[in-house]
Protein backbone atom coordinates (compact mmCIF):
# COMPACT_ATOMS: atom_id res chain seq x y z
CA UNK A 1 0.00 0.00 0.00
CA UNK A 2 1.52 3.49 -0.93
CA UNK A 3 0.70 6.47 1.79
CA UNK A 4 2.76 9.52 2.05
CA UNK A 5 5.70 9.89 4.25
CA UNK A 6 4.12 11.13 7.77
CA UNK A 7 7.24 11.90 9.63
CA UNK A 8 5.16 12.38 12.66
CA UNK A 9 3.53 8.79 12.20
CA UNK A 10 7.04 6.67 14.28
CA UNK A 11 5.98 9.34 17.69
CA UNK A 12 2.56 8.44 17.55
CA UNK A 13 3.37 5.04 17.50
CA UNK A 14 5.94 5.07 20.14
CA UNK A 15 3.61 7.13 22.09
CA UNK A 16 0.86 4.38 22.31
CA UNK A 17 3.30 1.52 22.76
CA UNK A 18 0.06 -0.42 24.78
CA UNK A 19 -1.42 0.08 20.80
CA UNK A 20 1.37 -0.98 18.64
CA UNK A 21 3.31 -3.44 20.58
CA UNK A 22 6.75 -2.03 20.75
CA UNK A 23 9.05 -5.54 21.84
CA UNK A 24 6.67 -8.42 20.02
CA UNK A 25 9.81 -11.39 20.41
CA UNK A 26 8.91 -10.79 24.38
CA UNK A 27 5.78 -10.89 24.25
CA UNK A 28 6.38 -14.59 22.11
CA UNK A 29 3.63 -17.75 23.98
CA UNK A 30 2.08 -14.61 26.67
CA UNK A 31 -0.27 -12.92 24.12
CA UNK A 32 -3.23 -14.68 26.31
CA UNK A 33 -1.60 -12.38 29.16
CA UNK A 34 -1.34 -9.65 26.80
CA UNK A 35 -4.58 -9.38 26.40
CA UNK A 36 -5.11 -10.59 29.94
CA UNK A 37 -7.95 -12.98 28.68
CA UNK A 38 -8.05 -16.58 27.23
CA UNK A 39 -9.91 -15.92 23.94
CA UNK A 40 -8.78 -17.39 20.77
CA UNK A 41 -5.99 -15.30 18.68
CA UNK A 42 -6.81 -14.03 14.66
CA UNK A 43 -3.64 -12.39 13.36
CA UNK A 44 -3.58 -10.32 9.62
CA UNK A 45 -0.79 -10.46 7.59
CA UNK A 46 -0.48 -7.15 5.51
CA UNK A 47 -3.05 -5.01 7.74
CA UNK A 48 -2.98 -1.96 5.78
CA UNK A 49 -4.93 0.93 7.08
CA UNK A 50 -6.75 -1.56 9.03
CA UNK A 51 -9.98 -1.23 8.32
CA UNK A 52 -10.51 -4.70 8.06
CA UNK A 53 -9.20 -5.51 11.61
CA UNK A 54 -10.75 -2.58 13.29
CA UNK A 55 -13.81 -3.83 12.35
CA UNK A 56 -13.21 -7.23 12.90
CA UNK A 57 -12.09 -6.68 16.52
CA UNK A 58 -15.64 -4.59 16.62
CA UNK A 59 -18.31 -7.11 15.41
CA UNK A 60 -16.47 -9.94 17.28
CA UNK A 61 -15.33 -9.15 20.83
CA UNK A 62 -14.65 -12.83 21.94
CA UNK A 63 -11.94 -13.02 19.88
CA UNK A 64 -8.64 -10.93 19.94
CA UNK A 65 -6.83 -9.60 17.12
CA UNK A 66 -3.15 -8.64 15.85
CA UNK A 67 -2.40 -6.79 13.01
CA UNK A 68 0.62 -6.99 11.31
CA UNK A 69 2.35 -4.35 8.57
CA UNK A 70 5.69 -2.99 7.56
CA UNK A 71 5.22 0.36 7.24
CA UNK A 72 5.09 3.08 9.98
CA UNK A 73 2.79 5.40 7.45
CA UNK A 74 0.16 2.71 7.20
CA UNK A 75 -0.18 1.49 10.42
CA UNK A 76 -0.52 4.33 11.82
CA UNK A 77 -3.96 5.19 10.47
CA UNK A 78 -5.02 1.79 12.25
CA UNK A 79 -3.63 3.20 15.64
CA UNK A 80 -5.41 6.80 14.56
CA UNK A 81 -8.60 4.10 13.90
CA UNK A 82 -7.71 2.54 17.11
CA UNK A 83 -7.18 6.20 19.16
CA UNK A 84 -10.60 7.81 17.55
CA UNK A 85 -13.04 4.86 19.04
CA UNK A 86 -15.08 5.84 22.09
CA UNK A 87 -13.27 3.04 24.84
CA UNK A 88 -10.54 2.15 22.59
CA UNK A 89 -10.65 -1.69 20.85
CA UNK A 90 -9.85 -3.81 23.53
CA UNK A 91 -9.15 -7.02 22.06
CA UNK A 92 -6.93 -5.27 19.41
CA UNK A 93 -3.53 -4.86 18.97
CA UNK A 94 -0.90 -3.74 16.12
CA UNK A 95 2.47 -4.92 15.16
CA UNK A 96 4.81 -2.93 12.96
CA UNK A 97 6.97 -5.88 12.06
CA UNK A 98 7.60 -7.73 9.10
CA UNK A 99 4.99 -10.87 8.62
CA UNK A 100 8.32 -13.12 7.63
CA UNK A 101 9.25 -12.74 10.91
CA UNK A 102 5.76 -14.49 12.33
CA UNK A 103 8.16 -17.18 14.32
CA UNK A 104 9.43 -14.52 16.42
CA UNK A 105 6.43 -13.77 18.12
CA UNK A 106 4.17 -16.70 18.21
CA UNK A 107 4.52 -20.07 19.46
CA UNK A 108 3.35 -22.79 17.37
CA UNK A 109 -0.71 -22.87 17.91
CA UNK A 110 -0.47 -20.00 19.88
CA UNK A 111 -2.58 -18.06 16.83
CA UNK A 112 -5.96 -19.54 15.96
CA UNK A 113 -6.74 -17.50 12.18
CA UNK A 114 -5.07 -16.08 9.55
CA UNK A 115 -5.59 -13.39 7.45
CA UNK A 116 -4.26 -12.41 4.18
CA UNK A 117 -6.36 -9.72 2.47
CA UNK A 118 -4.79 -8.07 -0.70
CA UNK A 119 -1.62 -9.04 -0.72
CA UNK A 120 1.15 -7.59 -3.03
CA UNK A 121 0.51 -9.67 -5.86
CA UNK A 122 4.52 -9.64 -6.68
CA UNK A 123 3.46 -10.52 -10.56
CA UNK A 124 6.99 -10.93 -12.01
CA UNK A 125 7.61 -14.58 -11.44
CA UNK A 126 11.57 -13.55 -10.21
CA UNK A 127 9.39 -12.11 -7.37
CA UNK A 128 7.19 -15.17 -6.08
CA UNK A 129 8.99 -15.65 -3.33
CA UNK A 130 8.23 -12.35 -1.86
CA UNK A 131 4.09 -13.59 -2.29
CA UNK A 132 2.77 -14.13 1.21
CA UNK A 133 1.19 -17.26 -0.62
CA UNK A 134 4.55 -18.98 -1.61
CA UNK A 135 5.48 -21.82 0.06
CA UNK A 136 7.74 -20.67 2.74
CA UNK A 137 5.25 -18.43 4.09
CA UNK A 138 2.72 -21.33 4.21
CA UNK A 139 5.73 -23.20 6.12
CA UNK A 140 5.37 -19.74 8.07
CA UNK A 141 1.68 -20.06 9.09
CA UNK A 142 1.80 -23.60 9.75
CA UNK A 143 4.49 -23.18 12.55
CA UNK A 144 2.32 -20.64 14.42
CA UNK A 145 -1.04 -22.56 13.88
CA UNK A 146 -2.53 -25.40 15.94
CA UNK A 147 -2.87 -28.35 13.85
CA UNK A 148 -5.87 -28.39 11.17
CA UNK A 149 -5.68 -24.29 11.19
CA UNK A 150 -7.07 -21.79 8.76
CA UNK A 151 -6.04 -18.82 6.26
CA UNK A 152 -8.61 -17.12 5.17
CA UNK A 153 -7.58 -15.10 1.88
CA UNK A 154 -8.92 -12.33 -0.20
CA UNK A 155 -7.96 -10.17 -3.62
CA UNK A 156 -8.80 -8.73 -6.27
CA UNK A 157 -6.19 -9.92 -8.76
CA UNK A 158 -6.96 -13.03 -10.08
CA UNK A 159 -3.10 -13.91 -10.64
CA UNK A 160 -2.32 -13.68 -7.51
CA UNK A 161 -5.65 -15.60 -6.65
CA UNK A 162 -4.99 -18.46 -9.02
CA UNK A 163 -0.96 -18.80 -7.97
CA UNK A 164 -2.29 -19.39 -4.70
CA UNK A 165 -4.58 -21.82 -4.94
CA UNK A 166 -1.70 -23.94 -6.48
CA UNK A 167 0.53 -23.24 -3.58
CA UNK A 168 -2.23 -24.28 -0.78
CA UNK A 169 -3.42 -27.27 -2.85
CA UNK A 170 0.39 -28.68 -3.93
CA UNK A 171 1.32 -27.54 0.01
CA UNK A 172 -1.31 -29.96 0.57
CA UNK A 173 -3.49 -27.94 2.45
CA UNK A 174 -7.80 -28.14 1.63
CA UNK A 175 -9.35 -26.02 -0.15
CA UNK A 176 -12.77 -25.05 1.03
CA UNK A 177 -15.17 -22.08 0.71
CA UNK A 178 -13.27 -21.16 -2.96
CA UNK A 179 -15.34 -17.74 -4.30
CA UNK A 180 -14.63 -15.95 -7.80
CA UNK A 181 -17.11 -13.54 -6.74
CA UNK A 182 -17.93 -12.73 -3.31
CA UNK A 183 -19.63 -9.71 -3.85
CA UNK A 184 -22.98 -11.48 -6.21
CA UNK A 185 -24.35 -13.00 -2.87
CA UNK A 186 -21.91 -10.88 0.10
CA UNK A 187 -22.21 -12.51 3.31
CA UNK A 188 -23.22 -10.48 6.06
CA UNK A 189 -20.20 -11.27 7.81
CA UNK A 190 -18.28 -10.16 5.21
CA UNK A 191 -15.87 -7.00 6.66
CA UNK A 192 -14.57 -4.97 3.63
CA UNK A 193 -10.85 -3.83 4.00
CA UNK A 194 -9.94 -0.52 1.84
CA UNK A 195 -9.34 -2.19 -1.16
CA UNK A 196 -11.85 -4.46 -1.11
CA UNK A 197 -13.82 -1.34 -1.31
CA UNK A 198 -12.18 0.04 -3.90
CA UNK A 199 -11.85 -2.17 -6.27
CA UNK A 200 -15.60 -4.26 -5.46
CA UNK A 201 -16.59 -0.46 -6.61
CA UNK A 202 -14.82 -0.11 -9.75
CA UNK A 203 -16.97 -3.17 -10.55
CA UNK A 204 -14.27 -5.84 -10.10
CA UNK A 205 -14.89 -9.15 -9.02
CA UNK A 206 -13.15 -10.11 -5.34
CA UNK A 207 -11.99 -13.80 -4.88
CA UNK A 208 -11.89 -15.44 -1.30
CA UNK A 209 -11.49 -18.93 -0.23
CA UNK A 210 -10.92 -20.40 3.29
CA UNK A 211 -7.42 -23.15 3.54
CA UNK A 212 -7.14 -25.59 5.94
CA UNK A 213 -3.71 -27.23 6.98
CA UNK A 214 -4.26 -30.81 6.57
CA UNK A 215 -1.36 -32.41 9.34
N1 LIG B 1 -5.02 -5.56 3.66
C1 LIG B 1 -5.20 -4.18 3.25
C2 LIG B 1 -6.41 -4.04 2.36
O1 LIG B 1 -6.93 -5.08 1.92
O2 LIG B 1 -6.88 -2.93 2.14
C3 LIG B 1 -3.93 -3.63 2.57
C4 LIG B 1 -3.59 -4.22 1.25
S1 LIG B 1 -2.06 -3.60 0.59
C5 LIG B 1 -2.12 -4.04 -1.07
C6 LIG B 1 -0.89 -4.79 1.23
C7 LIG B 1 -0.29 -4.36 2.57
O3 LIG B 1 0.52 -5.43 3.06
C8 LIG B 1 0.63 -3.14 2.47
O4 LIG B 1 0.24 -2.19 3.43
C9 LIG B 1 2.02 -3.70 2.77
O5 LIG B 1 2.86 -2.77 3.40
C10 LIG B 1 1.69 -4.89 3.64
N2 LIG B 1 2.71 -5.96 3.61
C11 LIG B 1 3.25 -6.51 2.51
N3 LIG B 1 4.15 -7.45 2.84
C12 LIG B 1 4.15 -7.51 4.19
C13 LIG B 1 4.87 -8.28 5.12
N4 LIG B 1 5.78 -9.17 4.74
N5 LIG B 1 4.63 -8.08 6.44
C14 LIG B 1 3.72 -7.15 6.85
N6 LIG B 1 3.01 -6.38 5.99
C15 LIG B 1 3.21 -6.56 4.68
Amino acid sequence: MRSRYKPWAADLIAANPEIVIPDPEQQKGKWKEVFGNDKPLHIEVGTGKGRFILGMAKANPEVNYIGIELFDSVIVSALEGVLETEGGIPNLRLLRVNGADLLEFFEKGEVDRIYLNFSDPWPKTRHAKRRLTYKTFLALYESVLPQNGEIHFKTDNRGLFEYSLVSMSEYGMLLKDVSLDLHANEPEWNIMTEYEEKFSKKGQPIYRLEAQFNE
